[in-house]
């Protein structure tokens, strides 16, 4: 058991899952740096594995790529965990012991701790609160899911200190904290629940009870935060041994007591009967659904205590991250949006309902056995469809011909959809990029397809024709 840094010089360790998010680079730079044997493992190749191999050329490890070998299990003293492999694996049966980066972090952190998980919008929140409490405070750090391993800034949550890290966990990431009482965050917030990872979950319930343990470890007196309008809030502060706090998307019915909500584009934290505003109605980030990020995001800064103008101040500067909703250019009048990190339907039909005017929507990819039915009501905000082709898209075809809504494509290359959105563009419209299913197969995750389809815009401006575009 590693309780401090010393403890791991000398341990043989496996890092089982390199991946290219950045979490196994982390976990491989930290035990090596620290003075473990590390071994790296990953069904994937050296070719693929490449960009994180490059990351980490100038330390002494050993590496087994392409495959998985059981001497690499039986003989580490710790098994690291990417949250992307199967807890089932059979290989972690011959660990002696198995941990993450997260829990390696979680076991020696000294610092309070602010978790946030949910389906859809947990990037997003951790960045906005980012912004803000780092105005008030620069020591502020955030890491977890996304890809910031805490291990890159564990030295600095060593020794006592009351600025918080802010923890960004994904469902994989929760179950794999165990005991799950590592996890003691003063505030923590499940966004929403909606269909996703159905591919690795036997059911709804058992997801939801994965995120569920973000509010473990809490003492009654720490706040958890769930989203009143969705199906699950209720249930999740029913469970949780921690002080339940609502947040939604109207104004919290009374005999719900202190929460927050959005009215008429303002955000409120309505505390003993008294409304404090805390989410300005001028914003820089497009749709409800990124205001309700920024009501949480404003919701925990106010209970940290941080001064309200300073709330006021970075929540309406707050400009969105890269890949979701991200304004990549202007082109003869036409606003080109990334939203490739719109890998679930609920992202895209937000996307949809975000803009205004036109909308021409690039949508499709790899099915994770999603039911698309939450695009159904969102189609025809759609001004055209193009649709890229996979297996996901097989379905939304399928939904868009019962519909009697008209599409183009499927397309081979996100360059032919892209070619073909232009041509239904005019000025003042926008071009959504919004896949609504995963990328494998043809990119290498949600950032490498939305970076392809930024380099694509941006050689729209140069006019390049179909054939150049779609070498
Ligand atoms: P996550 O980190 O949970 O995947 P992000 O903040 O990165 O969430 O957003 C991912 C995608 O989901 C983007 O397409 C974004 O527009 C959409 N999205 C963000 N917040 C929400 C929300 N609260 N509800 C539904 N969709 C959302």
């Amino acid at each position: 058991m590693i309780s401090t840094l010393n403890d791991i010089r000398g341990l043989k360790i496996t890092i089982m899952g390199l991946g290219l998010h950045g979490g196994g680079i982390a976990s491989a730079r930290f035990f090596a740096e620290h003075g473990a044997f590390v071994t790296v493992t990953d069904l994937r190749n050296k070719h693929t594995l490449s960009p994180s191999l490059e990351k980490l050329a100038d330390l002494p490890i050993r590496y087994t790529l392409g495959r998985h070998e059981s001497e690499d299990f039986t003989s580490a003293d710790l098994v690291i965990k990417n949250p992307a492999v199967p807890r089932k694996s059979k290989y972690l049966q011959l660990a002696r012991q198995v941990e993450t980066d997260i829990s390696v972090f979680l076991r020696l952190n000294t610092r309070p701790l602010i978790a946030v998980t949910g389906s859809k919008g947990k990037s997003t929140t951790v960045s906005a609160l980012h912004q803000i409490m780092k105005a008030a405070d620069p020591r502020v750090l955030l890491g977890g899911n996304i890809t910031v391993s805490p291990l890159t800034f564990l030295e600095e949550c060593l020794s006592p200190s009351s600025s918080p890290v802010i923890l960004e966990l994904s469902s994989w990431q929760l179950a794999d904290i165990q005991p799950i009482t590592l996890l003691q965050p003063r505030i923590a917030v499940i966004t929403n629940i909606l269909a996703d990872h159905q591919n690795s979950y036997e059911n709804m319930q058992e997801y939801a009870e994965d995120k569920a343990r973000i509010f473990a470890g809490q003492d009654a007196e720490s706040p958890s935060i769930c989203f009143f309008d969705d199906s699950y809030g209720p249930w999740f502060a029913e469970n949780t041994p921690g002080r339940p706090l609502f947040y939604s998307a109207k104004p919290l019915p009374p005999e719900i007591g202190d929460g927050a909500f959005l009215d008429a584009g303002r955000g409120y934290y309505r505390v003993n009967n008294t409304l404090h505003e805390i989410v300005p109605p001028e914003v820089n980030v497009a749709g409800v659904h990124n205001r309700l990020n920024l009501l949480v995001a404003a919701l925990i800064a106010t209970i940290q205590g941080v001064p309200t103008e300073v709330i006021h101040r970075e929540g309406a500067a707050f400009s969105g991250i890269e890949h979701r909703m991200e304004l990549v250019e202007v082109i003869h009048g036409v606003r080109w949006y990334n939203d490739s990190a719109a890998t679930i339907p609920d992202a895209t039909a937000a996307g949809l309902r975000s803009l205004d005017g036109k909308v021409h929507l690039i949508v499709g990819g790899t099915d994770k056995q999603l039911d698309f039915s939450p695009l159904n009501a969102a189609w025809n905000l759609a001004a055209s469809i193009h649709l890229l082709n996979g297996s996901a898209s097989d379905h939304m075809q399928k939904a868009l011909a019962q519909q009697q809504v008209p599409f183009s494509g499927p397309f081979d290359t996100l360059g032919s959809a892209v070619l073909s959105a232009r041509s239904a563009a005019s000025p003042g419209d926008a071009v959504l990029f919004s896949p609504g299913s995963t990328s494998f197969g043809m990119f290498l995750n949600e950032f490498d397809r939305g970076r392809a389809f930024k380099a694509l815009v941006e050689e729209l401006k140069t006019n390049k024709t179909l054939d150049e575009l779609d070498q």
